[in-house]
């Protein structure tokens, strides 16, 4: 069609309306969803597109459309059919950041002047860039939580021609919008980070995977980087240093959630179908083009930035022993204020959820870092953000009382079944059996049997799969059925 709409069905635009949405999609256009045809809209499905805080979201030729009713669609398909410019009318992009820590207790959400941290950064040598680095303890923050000091180091060791940088911008965990928010807040801060990788590292080339869904921001980062440039902070011999010389591309991704995983993100970058291949080598020895190559996440590169910028020893001052700093969460779903937060390594959910947060209205089950993360009941509100404690990736799912927990399995599940790339079996086959296994709950058909079953095949998924993705698939039912027995035992009674 002339029109393309991908209507986000994740589970916070489930709870937020999407059906209601999704109906007047169809009522609107005439055309059915996940359908090809030659009608002029074309509807698609399609998992998080990084906005829950303001759902139902959809992307009509890519770009975005927000908040949603059938009201609502109905104006924006009216206007399309009179030839009105899809851009014109597409919704700003409002990120709203609704907490960060006050004054020096702030790492990311302060003033941001361009140049400052590369402009730190070379009156150091790579060896001292990559020590800061380490002593920080930053960890990778695209949900695997890897040293990134460790990564820049080994990239930094092994001896190449050519090396090269990536930026992470895949983000797409169900529920996480923080990434979003830094490209279209700080995009100075993520460059700088990479110009400092660069440095440390000694690669002279840069590369930003932006997620298809976040097109809408490549102009406006095209249009930064020749900024950049114009002021040697990109280019050949960097702010007059010799032999930096460092520059970034953007590549736009297709759509695919596993491709946030660094292995088959450079299967990719590389023209290939995007699924994790065999590999037994690491990126830092055999990444991109099988050269030395760092990948890292928006947030990490942000952070990467600051730390130089602000001192190891600022960030060491906050958070907790293993975790200093702050992190950037995305809360949505049952809240007052859904967007996204800056909190300190340590801060206790409960906090979170308060009146001087996200104002959660009684919280009842709560899904740490998105469908493969772990869901927290309300025995442990107290429990903290931190590596001593809960990580947390960037997306923070809050839902009350009111909401069906196994619709919102059921979900998870749905999503995991869509996305598993398929190369592997436990993964592309255990997923489908638990998502009927759910299905089967709901219909009130299912038997203390069908549990063990589910621990099973859950145990099966995590031991044998390839990649993360199916590693931690089968988190969110195996969670939820250990800490929920209650709500589970009044769906399946116990046999004695
Ligand atoms: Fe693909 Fe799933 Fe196997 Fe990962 S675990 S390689 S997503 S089939």
């Amino acid at each position: 069609g002339k029109f393309i709409v991908y209507l986000n069905n994740s589970i916070i635009s489930d709870i937020k309306g999407h059906e209601a949405v999704k109906a007047a999609f169809e009522k609107e256009t005439g055309s059915t969803f996940n359908e090809y045809g030659d009608n002029e809209f074309s509807l698609f499905d399609t998992s998080c597109i990084g906005m829950s805080d303001q759902e139902p979201a959809a992307l009509i030729n890519f770009q975005p459309f927000t908040d949603l009713t059938p009201k609502k669609v109905k104006g924006i398909i009216d206007s399309l059919k009179n030839d009105e410019n899809v851009k014109d009318i597409a919704s700003k992009t409002k990120s709203k950041i609704q907490y960060h820590p006050e004054g020096d207790k702030a790492i990311i959400f302060r003033s941001y002047e361009m140049g400052k941290s590369i402009r730190e950064g070379i009156k150091y040598s790579p060896d001292e860039i990559v020590d800061k680095i380490s002593k920080a303890k930053l960890l990778g923050l695209g949900g695997a939580f890897f040293p990134v000091g460790y990564k820049w180091n080994s990239c930094k060791n092994n001896e190449a021609d050519t090396k090269y940088i990536i930026c992470n911008a895949d983000e797409g965990e169900p529920g996480t919008f923080k990434d979003r928010a830094l490209l279209q807040y700080l995009p100075g801060l993520v460059i700088e980070g990479m110009v400092l990788a660069g440095y440390a590292t000694g690669a002279k080339e840069g590369i930003i995977y932006l997620r298809a869904e976040y097109q809408y921001f490549k102009k406006r980062l095209e249009g930064l980087l020749e900024e950049f440039r114009k002021t040697k902070l990109l280019g050949k011999d960097i702010l007059g240093v010799k032999d930096f010389d460092f520059d970034i591309r953007i590549q736009l991704g297709a759509g695919s959630y596993v491709c946030g995983a660094a292995s088959a993100l450079i299967e990719s970058l590389e023209g290939r179908r995007g699924e994790p291949p065999v590999r037994t080598w690491s990126a830092t020895k055999h990444g991109f083009r099988h050269k030395p190559t760092v990948v890292n996440n928006v947030e990490t590169l942000a952070y990467a930035s600051r730390i130089i910028e602000l001192g190891e020893d600022h960030f060491l001052s906050l958070g907790t022993e293993e975790s200093p700093g702050t992190k950037l969460i995305s809360i949505s779903g049952d809240v007052a204020k859904p967007g996204i937060y800056e909190i300190e390594y340590g801060t206790p959910i409960i906090d979170m959820l308060g009146i001087e947060m996200s104002q959660a209205t009684s919280p009842y089950f709560i899904q740490v870092s998105g469908p493969s993360g772990e869901c927290i009941n309300n025995t442990e509100f107290n429990r903290r953000i931190c590596k001593e404690d809960i990580m947390c990736g960037g997306s923070f799912m809050v839902f009350n009382r009111t909401r069906d927990l196994l619709n919102i399995l059921r979900n998870f599940m749905e999503f995991f079944k869509e996305e598993s790339c398929g190369v592997c079996t436990p993964c592309r086959a255990g997923n489908y059996i638990l998502n009927e296994k759910v299905k089967k709950m709901q219909r009130g058909l299912a038997s203390q049997e069908d549990i063990k079953e589910i621990k099973q095949w859950g145990n099966i998924i995590k031991l044998s799969s390839r990649c993360g993705l199916g590693k931690s698939s089968p988190n969110s039912l195996i969670y939820a059925v250990e800490k929920f027995k209650d709500y589970f035992n009044l769906k399946i009674p116990p046999t004695n």
